[in-house]
């Protein structure tokens, strides 16, 4: 009972910090609200009084002024009465648009203080990210229907136990105390069912992938070819069924304990009523009362299971809610206080002792990193797969924090330097770069977005990052959108985005340029050729390159190599091969395969 009552507060106090929100979307249109949702839970029972003042007025033979008088009060309250509804419903409307845009910039606010990249591999953060994120266009609705509904039934209903007790209090107190277990009993059943749909939510995921692989054009080709519809929707129902069998036991349940409920409260409103009945039939009360005790019932009855329904529905938003807020309280895991600019003459760059696990990840991926890298100079990182190589870069720019060691600039800790600041000093390509449904003008700019109307410079950066051939090729302007997402989309190849995301490096006076292997999409010639330009044009720059291609490597100032996490050499193309070690292995096995 004490953890029921725990939990209850808990959602009490969501409940209290969601309502804040509709003051933050929007002052106004929260005040009316607060206005009319009071309104319209206190008149059913002021209408339900002038009533049957009205029956007693007719049965005792008021004078006809009087009947007027109370006629014309009791008229007028109705019209405020059915007024307040399409107001309310108005008002409720407007509020929801803006509450929707007040969650979504908030959850896109808060991305962007989120520096670091550990929360978005987090599987469980993951997924709630993920339902957060696609439940934010509607959650904010159920939010304001059921959210307001229950406040105006919790005055309506108070206001006519008020009624009903003025017969006799244990009237009002057994109606109540029927109403107390029917609420608990839905809002244990609400959570579980949705225990059930969040603590599955990874299915419910799996549940979108097997329908979008037959659905969308990415997959197209192979499950056509292989003829594989049937083991995906096959998939499908398996995990629908498992998903959907537990929460239709809890559905038939609730179902099965509302009636239970519903009959005894029926039972007590029939004893109470025949109560009434025998006591007019003394003469203790007036006729009126018969028309006050069956309203005040029905409005009651009714309001208590609008009241249990909205609050078990509620429930889920509230959950949801819970998450956001969970999310919008979350903090950087990376260190975001430093201050100081990177000076645009620095003269080295030092790993130091740095070792690194990813989280939730047992396997060192880094061990004991120590390179030092000269200002100019261009670092080429080769290695197996999974030797750690766009771990490394991924440090430099300080998407996580190493659990050992540090990377330092001229002596100053990485973490020292003021983090947007040092993170606009780098330009960067990395293997999965993004591809965004916008116009090639913000595609390119993006890099640099307070740039986007600079079509010189932007033209200047398609030329070096080796777009110009396409470009001429689409026929188009700098505003032709990509991508198929949107109408009027083009795609591109893949080869064709990797330029155009080569060409976002220019668009930044980077001091320090990172290409992790975007050059997958291309032939062994082509990439030679985007390495060579690339090198020339960035001279002064500190460029490091992670290549699975040895031709470009012969390029480099100093080679790099890792193998499980750790340097096993460093120097010069000539240097190693002279040494006939791990890179000269790695070299002529790929020699030989093209010889
Ligand atoms: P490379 O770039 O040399 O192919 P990575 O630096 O990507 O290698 O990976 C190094 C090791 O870290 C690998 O064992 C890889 O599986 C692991 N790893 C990479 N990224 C993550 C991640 N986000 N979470 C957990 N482990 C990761």
């Amino acid at each position: 009972m004490r953890e029921k009552l725990q939990s209850f507060n808990r959602y009490l106090k969501i409940f209290f910090e969601s309502l804040k929100l509709f003051w933050k979307a929007s002052p106004l249109y929260t005040t009316i609200l607060m206005i009319v949702i009071p309104v319209q839970g206190f008149l059913p029972s002021i209408l339900i009084n002038y009533s049957s003042k009205l029956v007693n007025g007719a049965s005792v033979g008021f004078s006809e002024a009087s009947m007027l008088v109370i006629l014309l009060l009791w008229a007028s309250l109705n019209f405020f009465n059915n007024i307040c509804n399409p107001i309310n419903m108005t008002i409720q409307g407007l509020l929801t648009d803006k509450l929707i845009g007040y969650i979504n910039l908030s959850l896109m606010n808060k991305s962007k203080d989120i520096k670091g990249l550990e929360h978005f591999e987090n599987p469980d953060f993951y997924d709630d990210l993920k339902m957060i994120e696609e439940e934010a266009v509607w959650r904010p609705v159920n939010l304001m229907v059921f959210g307001t509904s229950l406040i105006k039934n919790i005055i309506l209903i108070s206001s006519m136990l008020v009624l009903l007790a003025s017969f006799h209090p244990v009237i009002a107190l057994v109606m109540l105390i029927s109403v107390v277990p029917h609420s608990l009993i839905s809002y244990k059943l609400q959570q579980d069912a949705f225990e059930t749909m969040v603590t599955r939510n990874p299915d419910a995921r799996k549940l979108q992938y097997y329908s979008s692989v037959l659905l969308s054009n990415e997959n197209a080709k192979e499950t056509r070819l292989f003829n594989n519809f049937n083991f995906f929707i096959n998939k499908y129902k398996e995990t629908f069924n498992f998903i959907h069998g537990d929460i239709k036991k809890l559905r038939f349940k609730q179902l099965f304990i509302s009636i239970f409920f519903i009959l005894i409260s029926c039972i007590l409103s029939f004893l109470s009523f025949a109560w009434i009945i025998v006591e007019i039939s003394k003469g203790h009360l007036g006729v009126g009362s018969i028309l006050v005790f069956s309203s005040t019932i029905l409005y009651a009855t009714q309001g208590i299971s609008a009241m249990i329904e909205e609050s078990s529905l509620l429930y889920d938003t509230l959950l949801y809610m819970e998450k956001f807020f969970k999310f919008m309280a979350l903090r950087n895991n990376i260190y975001v206080d430093g201050k100081k600019k990177l000076p645009k003459d620095f003269n080295n760059i030092e790993f130091k002792d740095l070792s690194f696990s990813y989280p939730n990840s047992e396997r060192v991926a880094l061990n004991n990193i120590n390179l030092a890298i000269n200002k100019g100079e261009k670092i080429a990182i080769v290695g197996e797969n999974g030797s750690g190589k766009s771990t490394l870069v991924k440090l430099l720019c300080r998407f996580y924090e190493a659990q050992k060691g540090d990377i330092f600039i001229d002596d100053t800790n990485l973490k020292d330097y003021d983090l947007d600041d040092y993170r606009s000093s780098i330009g960067a390509v990395f293997q999965d770069f993004s591809k965004f449904s916008l116009s090639i003008r913000e595609n390119i700019a993006i890099s640099n977005i307070k740039e986007l109307e600079n079509t010189k410079l932007i033209e200047d950066a398609i030329k070096k990052g080796g777009f110009s051939k396409t470009f001429e090729k689409l026929n188009c302007n700098l505003n032709q959108i990509l991508g198929k997402q949107f109408k009027d989309g083009t795609e591109l190849s893949g080869g064709e985005w990797q330029k155009l995301a080569t060409s976002r490096a220019f668009m930044v006076d980077s001091e320090i340029l990172i290409l992790d292997e975007p050059t997958a999409a291309l032939d062994a010639r082509s990439e030679y050729e985007v390495y060579q330009q690339f090198l020339e044009l960035v001279e002064n720059k500190t460029v490091l390159f992670i290549t699975h291609r040895l031709s470009a490597v012969k390029m480099a100032d100093k080679v790099v190599a890792l193998k499980d996490g750790e340097i096993l050499e460093i120097g010069s193309h000539e240097e190693l091969i002279n040494k006939k070690g791990y890179y000269y292995e790695l070299y002529t096995m790929q020699a030989e395969a093209y010889v």
